[in-house]
């Protein structure tokens, strides 16, 4: 037998963390690597933040989950709590984001179905998209390397260019339910949506009656110094599916509805056995304690827009290896001129700093939102010895 017991669809890795201080991770070794990966976006408290721990370790003694046959005072809190801080009226809790988006793709379709128009169903989704690795997320996403093998994808999606405005509204016809995207392209590259375009379908969806539904799994729960990305725009999307940072590390997902867009989410319609049990909320609400404040929000701007002004004064010096800075908040992309790999590799093996590689050559730094001024420092220092003893690798 040569398959490992773990399935292998990750590349193996010799980083095996066991222990985490803080914005660092330990391996077995006793090696710490700065963190600017946050596991993808998601531990944006660091790893050892004692409220989210104490929180966990104080429902897990008292009860961990009910089945969603009973009602949940812990769910109807957090649910209040985003309500109350969010455009939306209703939320579903998930165990993660692939399962936010399928409940946002569901509740797009009801609100048609719901009012008598079966023949909606098509969303409008974008190139390079990522919504996840279950078969509807799958087919809502372009790209062609998560769909190899996996044949037949689910029908009622249709790809634009990111950021074509024209080409969403050309490829609006009678079976259109709505929009699907992401404002900040993770797994894209951090792409940014622009105004012109995120506000733009709005327009459209208000002209046509579509659902906009947004995809912050990656961008949201503070990461670009507001709650919401779609705060920064000055628009309101009908749904949102939002993971990642929201259990700050416990599984934990929800789809966000107006009471309008939610019409076809009736009883007995969606369900899930985990989705927001005790425990989940728990987390959930030591997050929100801890990052849903204007302070916190307006401290993650700016150490924003210190980390990237560091960058983009950096990169000046190595015009061959590096092409720009975009994103927003501490959700950062440096763009490479060449595969982001080998680079990402050399980072973490070679100066111990952990960040994530993504589409169009870019690299994601996307650090644990209480860093301070000295992991910035340490950031920078472990990512200019490791641009002065980087050699781009040959083009296989
Ligand atoms: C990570 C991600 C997902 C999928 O989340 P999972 O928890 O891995 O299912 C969906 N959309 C976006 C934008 C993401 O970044």
């Amino acid at each position: 037998m040569s398959i490992t017991p773990l399935m292998p669809v990750y590349p193996r890795c010799s980083v095996r963390p066991v222990a985490g201080e803080h914005c660092h991770l330990i391996t077995e070794d006793g090696t710490r690597y700065l963190d600017f990966a946050s596991g993808i976006a998601v531990n944006l408290l660091g790893h050892s933040h004692e409220g989210l721990i104490s929180a966990i370790q104080r429902q897990a003694a008292t009860l961990m989950h009910v089945s969603n046959l009973y009602g949940s005072p812990q769910g109807e809190a957090l649910a209040q709590r985003l309500v109350d801080i969010t455009f939306a009226d209703t939320v579903f809790f998930t165990n993660s984001g692939a399962e936010a988006v399928e409940a946002a793709i569901k509740t797009a379709r009801a609100y048609h179905q719901a009012g008598g128009d079966t023949t909606r169903y098509e969303l409008i989704t974008f190139n390079n998209a990522f919504h996840g690795r279950t078969m509807a997320t799958i087919s809502a996403s372009s790209q062609e390397k998560m769909h190899k093998g996996f044949a037949p994808l689910l029908s009622g999606f249709r790809y634009v260019e990111f950021n074509d405005l024209e080409g969403a509204r050309a490829a609006i016809g009678p079976q259109t339910a709505g929009f699907l995207v992401e404002p900040i392209q993770g797994e894209g590259g951090i792409r940014v949506g622009t105004p012109e375009f995120i506000r733009g379908l709005r327009e459209l969806a208000d002209e046509h009656d579509l659902m906009l539904a947004f995809d912050e799994v990656q961008c949201g729960v503070a990461r670009t110094g507001t709650f919401y990305a779609y705060e920064q725009y000055g628009v309101e999307p009908d749904i949102l599916a939002t993971a990642k940072g929201i259990g700050g590390g416990f599984p934990l997902g929800a789809c966000l509805a107006t009471e309008k867009a939610a019409r076809g989410m009736t009883f007995g319609s969606h369900g899930s056995t985990y989705g927001g049990n005790p425990l989940a909320m728990a987390a959930g609400m030591a997050v929100m304690d801890a990052v849903a404040n204007p302070q916190f929000l307006a401290d993650v701007r700016e150490k924003g827009e210190r980390l990237r002004t560091r960058l983009e004064q950096f990169i000046g010096n190595y015009p061959e290896l590096f092409e720009g800075v975009r994103g927003m908040g501490l959700m950062l992309g440096l763009k490479l001129r060449s595969e982001p790999r080998p680079f990402m590799v050399h980072l973490r093996d070679n100066h111990q700093l952990l960040t994530v590689a993504a589409a169009d050559d870019t690299l994601r730094i996307l650090p644990p939102l209480v860093i301070g001024d000295a992991e910035i420092d340490e950031f920078m220092e472990k990512l200019s010895s490791a641009a002065a003893s980087y050699a781009v690798p040959e083009a296989a």
